[in-house]
């Protein structure tokens, strides 16, 4: 399949849950929008995810990162109810806060002074530490370990089913005039005259523009500008406990009750490239974890275990930018693309059009690394 650069104004590659995010966020900007996605062995975090909307562990040290998750989970609410209608697929969503159990004195006071900073620098902040008691009424079906001091909790988090919203985006996209190709992209090639080719599994496309959004794989597509992107991969594994009855109406970190019932353990990060494996002794690790805080899991069935990558920039802090040398193609890598999902589809859109980025992402661009977007 050959076509010429009209055809094709705008490509996204990744149909990833940050490729179609961003692809709605452009729908009904009066340009042709065309998502490419193939599938790959690794870049699945979107599809191995726990849908957590979390804003209360990111991050203190970064204050406009954390302040973009709380104004994405602001956001998220409206664009879940418009993604099911259009789409016409519901999305189980749950937006009434969430929780980080504490083990011992020493975590609850840490996770205290944490929360503190958090709070200086956002001056703002819609949460607290609350005592065990505290905890046990708002989780009043569970019964915590004895080593359990508290929580910490944030009303503005929250949990999405992560491969219903994946879904609706998708279908979303069918309804609202943006292409989809199933093709895998092979490189980038800039050409001579303006423009970009890109060499797919299924023949060259052209384009004027071109965002790339295709987590990990963005290190090699983007490698004709930069040799060696910033974004690493760092491995989740996680456990998955059998469906019980529904016990958990607010979201908890490292131990969450899925709509579905079932419980996902897992809260490991480890950076050994790309190697997904699921190592025994690791996941042993926190499952023993998950029954110091919730004892009655020690006695449930384990179902399923998977690991997935997650796309990490060097300083933890998404990448929004430009490649440089290349204004026509714009980059985006962020670890928590969930949670962002909102940001992405309501105020990236001007950005990708070549307009500028929001006010508390302009430093996050490829400049704090070095280079020149
Ligand atoms: C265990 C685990 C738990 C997590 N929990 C949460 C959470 O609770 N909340 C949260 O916000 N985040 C969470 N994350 C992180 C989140 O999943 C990622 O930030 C997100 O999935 C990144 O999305 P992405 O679209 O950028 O990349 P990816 O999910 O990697 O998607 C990239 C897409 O691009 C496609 N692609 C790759 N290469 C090519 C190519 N050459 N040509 C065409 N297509 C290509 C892939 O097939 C894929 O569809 C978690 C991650 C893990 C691993």
């Amino acid at each position: 399949m050959s076509t010429t650069a009209r055809e094709h104004d705008i490509i996204i590659v990744g149909g990833g849950i940050s490729g179609v995010a961003l692809a709605y966020g452009l729908a009904d900007r009066g340009r042709q929008i065309t998502l490419l996605d193939g599938p790959t062995a690794t870049d699945k975090a979107s599809r191995t995810n726990v849908g957590l909307i979390w804003c209360q562990s990111k991050f203190a040290h970064l204050p406009d990162y954390a302040s973009l998750a709380f104004l994405s989970a602001r956001l998220f609410p409206e664009l879940s109810r418009e993604l099911s209608e259009v789409s016409g697929l519901e999305i189980p969503v749950n937006y009434r806060g969430g929780l980080i159990p504490c083990l011992g004195e020493e975590e609850y006071s840490s996770r205290a002074d944490y929360i503190d900073r958090l709070r200086q620098v956002l001056e703002e902040y819609p949460g607290e530490m609350i005592s065990r008691s505290q905890l046990e009424r708002k989780l009043p079906a569970i019964t915590f370990g004895p080593e359990v001091t508290g929580a910490a909790w944030c009303e503005a988090d929250g949990i999405i089913d992560p491969l219903a919203l994946l879904r609706a985006y998708k279908v979303a996209l069918t309804r609202v005039g943006v292409t989809t190709l199933k093709t895998l992209v092979h490189q980038v090639e800039p050409l001579a005259g303006g423009g970009y080719r890109l060499h797919t599994a299924t023949g060259p496309l052209e384009c004027q523009q071109l965002v790339l959004a295709a987590g990990l794989a963005n290190r090699r597509l983007a490698n004709f500008a930069i040799p060696d992107l910033p974004v690493h991969a760092d491995k989740g594994q996680v456990l998955l406990v059998e469906r019980l009855p529904q016990v958990m109406p607010i979201p908890m970190l490292g131990v969450t009750q899925t709509f579905g019932g079932t419980v996902i353990i897992g809260f490991r990060h480890e950076y050994v490239g790309h190697d997904t494996q699921v190592v025994p002794s690791a996941v042993a690790s926190e499952g023993q974890w998950a029954i110091r805080v919730w004892p009655a899991l020690g006695k449930r069935r384990l179902i399923r275990t998977w690991s997935g990558l997650r796309v990490m920039p060097k300083d933890s802090q998404a990448i929004y930018s430009r490649l440089p040398g290349h204004p026509g193609v714009t980059l985006v890598n962020t670890h928590s693309a969930v949670t962002l999902a909102a940001f992405h589809t309501r105020l990236l859109a001007d950005y990708l059009l070549g307009g500028e980025l929001p006010e508390l992402a302009r430093k996050m661009t490829l400049n704090r690394f070095g280079f020149a977007s």
